[in-house]
């Protein structure tokens, strides 16, 4: 491995690079940056967790920073179009913190916001520009962006924006682009729309790949917890109550199903926030920064809603409800054991789940060791609809089979019930 002095970057950077923690480039960052300060094009075949974005918003830094050009108003020198608003937040973070020693300006653009800010900050023109497609097009359309000082323009994410439904967007931005300009492309996959879109964009890239998927799952001590779905919400709470459990991003599938969880773990005390596609942008933003501070302890999400968080220190992903897809299984597992840490995934699997667990072995080609010692281990469903434990009580109380039930939970009458 080099270090980053030897990748030539400016005094700041690597400051800035000390202070971040990080011993050397990642394999892309190596690959990537000698490269684009030279002025090359790159295609990355690479997804988030490689190091990607430190591997394109370094050298970008680093070049703007050497050749210093006054932007005019609603002008930028670099372009850097993301998916989700969540991801172009978190890039900025990133470029702010490696570029803190350069006076370089930047700016997001993306909506669920209100758009004046965004406007008034591109009117004094900007170095560097993150955007999603929607709004970048909606202000371009109004004349607040202008490209003609553009030099650099990064697709991030592309094939995500195709699954997005984005690409007809990106396409329609990239038309007004000057042809002559750095360009960079990263892509976890490459689909076949992609491959073409590259041929068109780039000039002579150098291709650059790096598989992190399955080192990074080889790192994560993967579980899978059999249980009734009515036990779901009793088996997290008892997980929980693990102190070694810091910091839980808990999956569900549905967004009502995240509300649900939430609001269940908040009677039992535990810190917990919802993030999906029906929160606003504050909400979305207020529970990501909570989580990320460590002021709220678990986070709920939705497939979509997670994709590209990366919040080093997530300790244990909770797949409290399988995903239909089974790459999305590597996704979200893959937000744990970040930046070379240990993690961990637990798995729910109720009865109706069996299938999707199935599938998720075959992708990976790997069957999940099952957990037996979990406390709901062959245990009938106490809690059917997933009632919140005040009402839970009360069934309870109204039945009078809290006995019974709570003899069920015996792991005494359990060990009998294996043999
Ligand atoms: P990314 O692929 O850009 O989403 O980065 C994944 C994670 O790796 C982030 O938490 C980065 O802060 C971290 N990271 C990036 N570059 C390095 C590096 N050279 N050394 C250690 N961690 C890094």
């Amino acid at each position: 491995m080099s270090s980053f002095k030897s990748l030539n970057l400016l005094t700041p950077i690597l400051e800035a690079l000390e202070k971040k923690g990080y011993t050397g480039p990642t394999p892309i960052q190596e690959m990537s940056i000698p490269h684009l300060l030279n002025g090359g094009d790159i295609l990355g075949i690479a997804q988030t967790g490689t190091g990607k974005t430190a591997a394109f918003s370094l050298p970008i830094l680093n070049n703007l920073a050497i050749k210093k050009v006054k932007t005019k108003p609603a002008r930028m020198r670099c372009l850097i179009l993301t998916p989700t608003r969540e991801l172009a937040s978190q890039i900025e973070e990133n470029i702010k913190f490696y570029g803190k020693g350069l006076s370089l300006s930047s700016a997001v653009v993306f909506g669920g916001v209100s758009p004046r800010p965004q406007i008034a900050k591109l009117s004094r023109g900007t170095d560097i520009i993150i955007a999603t497609p929607g709004r970048l097009l909606d202000l371009m359309g109004d004349g607040h962006v202008l490209f003609e000082q553009l030099e650099t323009f990064v697709l991030d994410e592309a094939d995500r924006m195709l699954d997005m439904g984005f690409i007809n967007d990106v396409k329609k931005v990239i038309a007004k682009l000057p042809k002559q300009r750095q360009t960079l492309l990263f892509s976890a996959t490459m689909p076949q729309d992609i491959a073409e879109l590259s041929k068109q964009l780039l000039k002579d890239p150098k291709r650059v790949e790096v598989t992190p998927e399955s080192t990074t799952v080889e790192k994560i001590d993967q579980k899978i917890n059999f249980l009734e779905r009515g036990n779901k919400p009793l088996l997290l709470k008892s997980i929980l109550k693990n102190k070694k459990v810091k910091h839980a991003l808990v999956f569900t599938r549905t967004k009502h199903g995240a509300n649900r969880v939430v609001q269940h773990l908040e009677k039992e005390g535990v810190v917990a926030a919802a993030i999906h596609g029906n929160k606003s942008q504050g909400a979305r933003e207020k529970a990501l920064n909570g989580f990320r501070s460590g002021k709220v302890r678990v986070l709920v999400a939705t497939d979509i809603a997670a994709r590209g968080i990366d919040v080093s220190s997530i300790t244990h992903v909770i797949n409290y409800d399988l995903p239909d897809d089974p790459k999305s299984y590597v996704h979200r597992i893959g937000r744990t054991a970040r930046a070379g840490r240990e993690g961990v995934a637990i798995s729910f699997c109720d009865p109706t789940e069996r299938k999707l667990l199935k599938d998720i072995e075959k992708c990976i080609s790997y069957k999940i060791p099952v957990d037996e010692s979990h406390e709901y281990h062959g245990v009938p469903a106490e809690n059917r609809d997933m009632p919140n434990s005040r009402s839970l009580n009360q069934k309870k109380k109204n039945s009078g089979q809290s006995q019974r039930r709570k003899s069920s939970r015996n792991p005494s009458r359990r060990s009998t019930k294996k043999k």
